[in-house]
């Protein structure tokens, strides 16, 4: 997420220093490659890739359900934009992690549940403030189908976060019929039935139809020739897919290596397309230090709302943006698809290692780092005392300064102790060597022990548990 508090406002004079630009070259508009068509596995085919271990959050213990590891959602959804209406069918492909006497996933008590089903046998679902319960049992280990038919009008929920650009989180209905999504720490609940916790991870393929003249976009590889159809090869964190629909303008730029980039914008962003043409440049010089993009596909989608979010392979940002920002806040979400995407925290105690890594990378590409850090250290104290010490938040906090820039200090640490080379070539084995997994702290820690040969655990603990900047 973007670590600014509203976009344009409330930035310090010298984090707010307007990109400079790195010496890239031109991006090629438009009549770039089309996509390949992706494959899309059967259903029986027991999606290997979207297994996972699924955690209890120990800050926001109310979402999520570790006796469950969704392998596969498939969405099926229709939004009228003259009513307001959503209509979906989720199949939700799951393995039980242990016996359990009910199926329980979060959902919004907002849609009405038109039918049920598990393994094609109909059953009664119940949702009750933000959880849907089924009365099935499940047998550990054992695949299971769960078919949701609903219809209802979407409602977003508050942000745990003192955050101006916080406010709710969800699917995002806009007044004329557009929608727009913000779920972290969740929200995907407002859409679909989930298992809304970043440590289960699953594959996604999500169709919308909407009508004539209007345009849905959603994370995920655009599949050729189905309408608005997305498929996500990749396992996906539930904060991490979105859901946009608007009168949209669709063009692809070739990215490093032929990777398709999908820029969406409305009419009125037009002044923005030249700064969105840039992601390729923006992309090549991430990949200069990190290593390849770790998806099939890149894109952006402007939205309303005041934020920009990470959502994968399809970067969701308020067209609000002032173009000042708009190439910080773009390298800051594509960097987040290394760290926080193909890499991600099991619990959002440690959503330091996205915002950590997605901010000092930030800086670096803007340059002007020594301002920065004397910047950060200067309100390094008084974010510990306001939101929690990096390592260990508030949960009434979610995503404050804390988790950016007191642990872009860590990582300056970390860098200054190992130089260039060595910085750079343990971010790119950190992040090359993990592609598709959940991390913690503890992995981190040891990860760079062992490739460095050195002890920065000491180090790393104080940055991330201290009261008070180390
Ligand atoms: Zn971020």
């Amino acid at each position: 997420m973007w670590p600014s508090y509203g976009l344009g406002m409330r930035r310090s004079a010298s984090i707010a220093i307007v990109a400079l630009l790195a010496g890239c070259t031109a991006t090629q508009p438009a009549a770039s490659p089309a996509p390949s068509a992706p494959v899309i596995a059967p259903p029986q085919a027991g999606y290997p890739a979207g297994k996972s271990a699924p955690v209890a959050d120990p800050v926001y213990p109310g979402f999520g359900n570790p006796a469950i590891d969704v392998l596969h959602y498939g969405l099926s959804l229709a939004w009228a934009p003259e009513t307001g209406t959503l209509s979906g069918t989720a199949t939700v492909t799951m393995r039980a992690v242990s016996e359990q006497p009910q199926i329980r996933l979060d959902f919004s008590s907002a849609y009405r549940i038109e039918n049920v089903t598990v393994d094609g046998a109909v059953h009664s679902g119940t949702v009750d403030g933000t959880k849907l319960t089924v009365p099935s049992s499940l047998t550990a280990g054992k695949q299971t189908v769960l078919v949701v038919k609903y219809a209802g009008k979407p409602q977003p929920v508050t942000m745990p976060s003192h955050r101006p650009d916080g406010g709710t989180l969800g699917l995002h209905p806009v007044p004329g019929g557009a929608l727009w999504t913000m779920q972290e720490p969740y929200g995907a609940f407002t859409w679909y039935p989930v298992n809304d916790q970043p440590s289960d991870k699953a594959l996604y393929d999500i169709t919308i139809s909407v009508p004539e003249g209007w345009s849905a976009v959603a994370s995920g590889t655009p599949v050729p020739g189905k309408g608005f159809t997305y498929h996500s090869a990749d396992p996906v964190a539930s904060y991490l897919t979105t859901l946009a629909v608007g009168k949209y303008q669709h063009e692809v730029v070739a990215g490093p290596r032929g990777l398709p980039v999908h820029l969406w914008t409305r009419a009125k962003d037009g002044h923005h397309l030249p700064g969105l043409r840039r992601s390729p440049a923006l992309l090549t010089w991430l990949e200069e230090r990190l290593g390849p993009y770790p998806f099939p596909t890149a894109g952006v989608v402007l939205v309303d709302g005041t934020s920009g979010m990470e959502t994968q392979q399809m970067v969701t940002l308020s067209g609000g943006i002032s173009q000042a920002q708009l190439e910080p806040v773009l390298l800051h979400e594509y960097a987040h698809h290394w760290f926080g995407n193909t890499v991600t925290p099991s619990t959002w105690k440690d959503v330091w290692l996205n915002e950590g890594w997605a901010t000092y990378t930030q800086w670096l590409y803007q340059g002007g780092l020594s301002e920065r850090i004397k910047e950060a250290r200067a309100q390094d104290g008084a974010l510990r005392a306001q939101a929690g010490p990096p390592g260990n938040p508030n949960p009434g906090n979610f995503a404050e300064r804390n988790v950016y820039y007191c642990t872009a200090l860590l990582l300056h640490e970390i860098h200054q102790a190992l130089g260039d080379e060595k910085f750079f070539g343990l971010a790119k084995a950190w992040v090359q060597e993990h592609r598709n997994s959940v991390q913690d702290r503890a992995a981190f820690t040891a990860f760079v022990n062992r490739h460095t040969g050195r002890d920065f655990k000491p180090l790393i603990d104080k940055w991330l548990d201290s009261p008070t900047t180390p």
